[in-house]
């Protein structure tokens, strides 16, 4: 089975795994895609779902792996290929001088990205009319597996000993939305002045449009290198069922946003999450892409996973030959248009660990 078509398969199906530890800790609640586990496959990082309620019934099973973490993925026991997990990262040992241990103030995500969530709430989640549907931010922190507010000082700290212990390559910062117009931008700017003058990192920073297009001159001077602003759903329709508080900032303010920040940030390094799976259809999800493309915005688009214990746990992920039908377009588009994973400073759409859509644009390309 071709890598892109395999990797497709596991992240709309999940996996089952034959030892449940396998591997360092999965992504758990938080923000963004989440019940993942990184593992490598033909050279490629990415998170496949193991804690979601479809992968306990997937069809795909992973072996327990050697002290190495090297394993089979098989099929109704014919094996596919051979897969690795990535090792506990070594910054996750140490802690701040308060007594924080640094994995609660950033993760390593896929093999070679830090991520954090600055801002561990949001004015959108507490009220059930307004969440987004698929969020779990408040999860994480209510387990205690992180810290409501991650400082500069710390961000930077434990982004020093994860470029030096481990060889960390970019940075995600992500934020839920706080009350004021600047909707995160001005703690992602802060952020990133003090960990660019620690350690030379590129980050990109993830928020929705700010009030004022200023932000974007403000977040690029602080060191933000990429600007990522997540549509999720492109639809006014599945918008406003899926994330009623978000819908209310209009398409057209994206768009002008996306516009405004182009310019800044650079063609391509300014990015969008688009999660297939939420009930936009195939063609208006390519639509959009297209338009996204021709501002010079990187479409990201990703499989839903229904976390578990948000209120769309129960939600069916997109079936593999869905996501192929987006994914494969989606590659040629890029290709066309200029844009590339390989050419993206920082954050998600570099990183790609989320979806097979970079396996397919290296088809592409091929
Ligand atoms: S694509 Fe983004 S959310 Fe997914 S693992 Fe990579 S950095 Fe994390």
């Amino acid at each position: 089975m071709p890598t892109a078509q395999l990797i497709n398969e596991l992240q709309s199906c999940g996996v089952r795994l034959v030892d449940p530890k396998a591997g360092h800790e999965s992504r758990r609640g938080g923000a963004g895609p989440s019940d993942h586990k990184a593992m490598t496959i033909d050279g490629m990082t990415v998170m496949v779902p193991v804690h979601t309620a479809p992968a306990f019934a997937s069809p795909y099973l992973i072996d327990k792996p050697d002290e190495l973490g090297r394993s089979n993925i098989s099929r109704d026991g014919v094996t596919l290929g051979s897969m690795s997990f990535p090792l506990r990262p070594r910054f996750y040992d140490r802690s701040t001088a308060d007594g924080i241990p640094y994995w609660k103030i950033a993760v390593l995500h896929s093999r070679d990205v830090l991520a954090t969530t600055v801002l561990q709430s949001c004015i959108r989640y507490r009220s059930r009319t307004k969440t987004c549907q698929f969020c779990a931010i408040g999860q994480s922190l209510a387990a205690g597996r992180t810290i409501e507010r991650k400082t500069p000082a710390q961000l930077a700290e434990v982004a020093k000993a994860a470029v030096e212990l481990d060889g960390v390559k970019h940075m995600v910062m992500t934020t839920g939305t706080p009350p004021g117009r600047d909707r995160g931008a001005a703690i992602l700017a802060d952020s990133a002045s003090a960990i660019k003058a620690t350690i030379d990192l590129p980050i990109q920073g993830q928020c929705e449009p700010p009030d004022d297009d200023h932000w974007f001159t403000r977040m690029r001077e602080a060191g933000i290198d990429s600007l990522g602003m997540h549509l999720e759903a492109v639809t006014q329709e599945v918008r406003e069922k899926i994330m009623p508080g978000k819908a209310q900032v209009s398409m057209q303010r994206y768009f002008a946003a996306f516009a405004a920040a182009v310019p800044v940030f650079g063609r391509g390094q300014v990015s969008t999450y688009i999660l297939a799976g939420l009930g936009d259809a195939k063609e208006a999800i390519l639509e959009t892409c297209e338009r996204l493309i021709a501002l010079g915005v990187y479409p990201f688009v990703v499989p839903f996973v229904p976390i578990s214990g948000t209120p769309l746990e129960s939600h069916p992920p997109p079936s593999p030959a869905f996501m192929r039908a987006i994914l494969e377009p989606l590659a040629r588009m890029l290709h066309a248009g200029g844009l590339q994973a390989t050419a993206i400073k920082a954050g998600c759409g570099r990183c790609g660990a989320c979806s097979a859509l970079s396996t397919y644009e290296r088809e592409a390309v091929a």
